[in-house]
């Protein structure tokens, strides 16, 4: 996993407007789902409010028109794989042939990611390098609210909000991913209103990632 050491700022740069107060990121992996990212669109254009989608390759190939409507909301698309696989699981030359291949696809959709979220956040030795061969960089999160267990939205919020305020980054997912443990993203769909809702309340307005926000982020550590 991303570890941010404990106290330490992640002192990421926002990209709204400097009179909005603080940023926040909301950000959605494992999709795009063709159920469910059009539901988490709605809430977000509902609130007002854009985010970042680190998308699995072969998905975003297969529901092109998803990506046109992120990227036409104002949303931003980061990279989170082709295969959801542990890097701990992989050799470094497999998740680079899997990097490039995601990154070839997206780049016919017309997206050249600069963020990149490998699957689960689990890091190998070399994922920071291959991440810099690649121009990318890695995004962690501040704030999880495990929805892939299935908690409903009020019982996340809660749990999440002691974590929330400037430059806090939000894991939610748009799509089914491996190991989750619910049947369908509804409670994601519904927390994002009352998500932003609580972050304006802390003075943090959502806003999309671009490289910039997150080039001083802590350096995420290797898992061993
Ligand atoms: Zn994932």
């Amino acid at each position: 996993m991303f570890r941010i050491p404990e106290g330490k700022s992640l002192k990421a740069r926002r990209t709204g407007d400097a009179s909005n107060g603080s940023g926040i990121f909301l950000t959605f992996d494992d999709g795009p789902d063709p159920i469910w990212t059009p539901r988490v669109l709605e809430a977000l254009r509902l609130a007002d409010a854009t985010a970042t989608f680190f998308v699995i390759a072969p998905l975003a190939v297969r529901f092109p028109r998803l990506i046109s409507e992120l990227r036409s909301a104002g949303h931003a698309i980061g990279l989170h794989c082709a295969r959801h696989v542990r890097h701990t699981d992989m050799t470094r030359q497999e998740v680079e042939a899997d990097v490039g291949s995601s990154l070839r696809n997206l780049e016919r959709l017309g997206i050249t990611p600069r963020l990149w979220r490998p699957p689960w956040g689990i890091l190998a030795p070399w994922t920071a390098a291959v991440a810099e061969d690649f121009g990318l960089t890695l995004v962690p999160w501040t704030a999880d609210t495990h929805d892939w267990r299935g908690d409903n939205a009020q019982t996340m919020l809660e749990v999440i909000s002691p974590t929330l305020g400037p430059d806090a980054i939000v894991l939610m997912h748009d799509g089914l991913g491996p190991g989750a443990r619910r049947v369908g993203c509804e409670e994601t769909v519904r927390l994002a209103g009352p998500l932003v809702e609580r972050a304006r309340s802390l003075g943090c307005e959502p806003a999309a990632m671009n490289a910039d926000t997150v080039t001083a982020l802590p350096a995420p550590k290797a898992a061993s």
